[in-house]
Formats: C-alpha cells, sequence, structure tokens
C-alpha cells in the first residue's frame, strides 16, 4: 500500500524529469534523492570500487549525514570487514548491516554445507535478496553504485528509476560511469578502497564465490566463477 503512494507520488514525477536526469551528474542525482527523501533514502554498499566512490561523494555533501547499509551474508572476506570500520572512522557514520534470518550454522543445519557450491541461487535468495527486501520495506528509496558497463542486466538502468521488484525509487547516480571514471575519482580524492582491488579480486562479494581475475579479463567474472551466474538478485 505504502509503495502505491510513493510510485503514484514519484513514479510521475521522474518520468517527466528523466530526459534531464541523464544529463545530470552524479552529485546531482545524489543531491536530489536526499532533498526528496530525507531519512528514507539509503546508500546500499559492499564496498567495491564503485560504492567506494559514491560514499565519498555522499559525505563530500552531506557529511555524515546521511544512511549507508550494507548485506552482510556473514562470508564477506576479513578485509572487506576492516574496510568497514575505515569507512565507519574515515566518515564518521554507522553503517547499517543487515543479516540472513539464519546463521551460516542455522543454514548449514537446513539446507547442508556449503549451499553456495550445489545451490547459489538460493543461497543467494537467503543472504542477500530476502534480507535486501526486508531492508528496502522501511525505506522508499535507494541508493546503488550499479553501472551499465557491468553487466547485461545492468546495460538499461537508469539513473533514477522506479524499482519493480523491490516496489520503491532506485538511484544510480553512477550509471553512465566506466572503469575509468571510477578509478580518477578514487584517486583525485584519495578515497580508501579494499586491499583485495591489488590483488586481482575486480569485484568484490562473498568469499566462497568471488575469484581474482586476469589482467584485462571483465571484473564481473571473478564472481561465481565457472557458472552462468552473473549476479546475486539485488539488480535483476
Ligand atoms: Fe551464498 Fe555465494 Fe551468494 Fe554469498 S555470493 S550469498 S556465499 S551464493
Amino acid at each position: 500500500m505504502r509503495h502505491t503512494a510513493l510510485k503514484d507520488e514519484f513514479g510521475e514525477q521522474i518520468a517527466k524529469l528523466q530526459p534531464a536526469i541523464e544529463n545530470w551528474s552524479p552529485q546531482q542525482v545524489l543531491t536530489w534523492a536526499f532533498d526528496s527523501f530525507g531519512g528514507d533514502v539509503a546508500i546500499s554498499s559492499a564496498f567495491g570500487a564503485s560504492g567506494m566512490a559514491l560514499i565519498d561523494m555522499a559525505a563530500r555533501l552531506r557529511g555524515a549525514d546521511f544512511r549507508l547499509f550494507t548485506i552482510d551474508t556473514a562470508f564477506l572476506f576479513p578485509e572487506t570487514y576492516h574496510l568497514m570500520q575505515r569507512i565507519e572512522q574515515k566518515y564518521g557514520i554507522a553503517i547499517e548491516r543487515v543479516y540472513a534470518a539464519q546463521s551460516p550454522p542455522e543454514q548449514e543445519r537446513e539446507y547442508g554445507g556449503a549451499l553456495w557450491s550445489r545451490d547459489p541461487d538460493l543461497c543467494c535468495k537467503l543472504r542477500k535478496v530476502e534480507p535486501l527486501r526486508r531492508k528496502l520495506s522501511e525505506l522508499a528509496a535507494w541508493i546503488t553504485s550499479i553501472r551499465r558497463d557491468q553487466t547485461e542486466n545492468r546495460s538499461s538502468a537508469r539513473k533514477i528509476e522506479w524499482d519493480l521488484k523491490f516496489g520503491l525509487v532506485k538511484v544510480n547516480p553512477i550509471a553512465c560511469w566506466s572503469d575509468l571514471d571510477v578509478n580518477g575519482y578514487i584517486k583525485d580524492h584519495d578515497v580508501p578502497v579494499n586491499p583485495l582491488l591489488d590483488q586481482g579480486y575486480l569485484s568484490i562479494g562473498c568469499m566462497p564465490c568471488t575469484f581474482p581475475v586476469e589482467d584485462g579479463a571483465d571484473a564481473r567474472s571473478g564472481r561465481w566463477s565457472g557458472t552462468d551466474k552473473t549476479e546475486c538478485g539485488l539488480h535483476l
């Protein structure tokens, strides 16, 4: 019901603004989101390079006055948990951690061990998609760092759009950016990044499903390597 009202309120506005939005800078898109939704919008991040650029941008616009959440699957790399601490210290914010309903041992008791190797879609559903759905139900809009050049699924992402899957506004300020843009921003603004990036982990998710990639390979080819899975289901 709340989402129907939201769609009525913002669906038309977004449609009208759409041609202009395409020319907005990431900072303008972020500003629109913060001004439109206040405390009901939050950045969602897994703290990859694109996410870090976006977080830094938000901090430069808002100080510590913005919300940031992450889906903590309990299978993240130690380097990622350490980066989360660095982010909290540098930007003075508290990251909202969203967990799966079951702990890893509980999941193992119900579904067996290493579910990611037998049914990664189910594992992602339990540990990522359902927790995200729960989190998004308390928001009017979410901000992501997805880019059109990352996967085929993401190639049609708009900078601001109605999220049909989760029923709220979705804001993708750097949808049109490339690796070059992200890396340039990170260098110019001295943004902290996950040290795994320097070890060839160009897209970083859960430990069991993330592998380093060869020089020049597609960044996301190290995710669910050896399978045709390219998305965890958050951005489909
Ligand atoms: Fe499970 Fe792998 Fe998905 Fe993480 S990325 S939730 S370990 S299948």
